[in-house]
């Protein structure tokens, strides 16, 4: 390839993608910013078209494009903006794009980040609920596109460096890999007194003990559904059936994810719990790049441990595994009914407690089917939104 490297963001005002923009501009004659995304924060995706040039800037919310594309006018910057979403899947489609880094969050990201797959990109994938909606449709377009699938996430990141290299679930025998272990941190609330959790509000399911990201994917790990969801991810990432996914508590978060083979051995990666790593990781790979995090101090470490988890405490993690066998759009459902109750708790409408409560009614309410078309899955995950909207407004709590 000549010249620098173009990547694109989508959703780079968010956690992962202010946390890629800080690794790109470590490397400025390995890469260039071809398109920035955000949603609706003008303010924040004006300043990162400021620091980064891109030839491209898009806003999903079509009137916040209007006003980006005024404020660079008068800046006389010559950023081009687009807006909606196909603004979004054309920026990660065009030929001036090599990189897609997808993390926007939630559903939203599902048809750039297959409109990246489709285009033969590479892609940095973070955006967990695209795979979780549309596994099997979106490993198809990687294959189909001649992508390369990345996995940002920084468990499945840890996995990719811990298998062989070119694995495939289809090779587990052949390959030696007997299982994969998921390592999560269980939260805040691994420890709390079960009859409180009904009580705990936004702010504390937020306050992740280790890591700092994104409202949505903290609510995810304070219930767990978080590493569900990953199950799901891992599942159609590497191939490899439920069975040979286990989960295990490791507060510390320092052991990222392993892999076990059948001799014995446990591979593991270790590091700071920074995004960047995975990010720089993805970003250089198969060579490796600085990434602007520490480097593990072992005299300073914490003890690590390893716990079962309690799928009394972690409801969402048994339907996640429920989904996962189910099948179909069965995880579409799922995902959509979590979204939908994890907005409904960040705006105070339910309790903590009701997020797996409005995912199992949804469960039982929509019925799954195959997951063969992107029409299918779109419309069982419209089902399964308007089934938990239903639920929420009958229940809605006094605010
Ligand atoms: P975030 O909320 O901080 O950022 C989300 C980004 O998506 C923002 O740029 C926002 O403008 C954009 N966005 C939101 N809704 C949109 C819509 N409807 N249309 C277009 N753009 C939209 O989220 P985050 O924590 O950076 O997480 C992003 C993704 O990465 C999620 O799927 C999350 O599960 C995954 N992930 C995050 C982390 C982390 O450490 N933050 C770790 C692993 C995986
Ligand atoms: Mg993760």
């Amino acid at each position: 390839m000549n010249g620098p490297i173009g990547v694109t963001v989508l959703g780079s005002t968010g956690s992962i993608g202010v946390s890629t923009l800080d690794v790109v501009q470590r490397h400025p004659d390995r890469f260039r910013v071809a398109a920035l995304t955000a949603h609706r924060n003008v303010e924040g995706l004006l300043q990162q078209c400021l620091t980064h040039r891109p030839a491209f800037a898009v806003m999903a919310d079509l009137a916040a494009a209007a006003r980006l594309e005024d404020r660079l006018r008068a800046l006389g910057e010559p950023t081009e903006v687009l807006a909606g979403a196909a603004g979004l899947r054309h920026v990660a489609a065009m030929a001036e794009t090599d990189y897609v880094m997808a993390a926007i969050v939630g559903a939203a990201g599902l048809l750039p980040t297959l409109a990246a797959a489709r285009a033969g990109k590479r892609v940095l994938l973070a955006n967990k609920e695209a795979l979780v909606m549309a596994g099997a449709l979106f490993v198809a377009a990687v294959r189909e596109g001649g992508a390369e699938l990345l996995p940002i996430d920084s468990e499945h990141n840890a996995i990719f460096q811990c298998l062989p290299v070119g694995f495939d679930g289809a090779d587990a025998g052949r390959s030696g890999v007997r299982r994969i272990v998921l390592t999560g941190s269980g939260g805040p609330f691994r420890t709390a007194a079960l009859e409180r959790l009904p009580e705990m509000t936004p702010d504390q399911a937020c306050a992740h003990p280790n890591w700092n990201m994104g409202r949505k994917i903290s609510v995810d790990s304070a219930t767990m559904m978080n590493k569900g969801l990953e199950v799901i991810e891992a599942h159609w990432l590497f191939g490899v059936a439920s069975e040979q996914i286990e989960v295990v508590v490791h507060p510390q978060s320092v052991v990222h994810s392993m892999v076990e083979y059948e001799d014995g051995s446990v591979l593991a990666q270790l590091g700071n719990p920074d995004m960047r790593t995975p990010i720089a990781h993805a970003l250089a790979w198969p060579r490796r790049l600085a990434s602007g995090a520490a480097f593990l101090d072992f005299f300073q470490l914490r003890p690590l441990e390893f716990q079962p988890p309690d799928f009394n405490r972690f409801p969402c993690l048994r339907l996640a595994f429920a989904a996962l066998a189910a099948g179909g759009t069965a995880p579409a459902i799922l995902n959509a009914a979590n979204e939908v109750a994890v907005r409904a708790f960040l705006e105070r409408k339910i309790r903590f407690t009701d997020i797996a409560s409005v995912v199992e009614h949804v469960q039982g309410q929509v019925a799954r089917r195959a997951a063969d078309t992107l029409e299918w899955i779109l419309e069982d995950d419209a089902s399964a939104r308007a089934e938990a909207d239903g639920w929420i407004a009958a229940r809605a709590l006094e605010v």
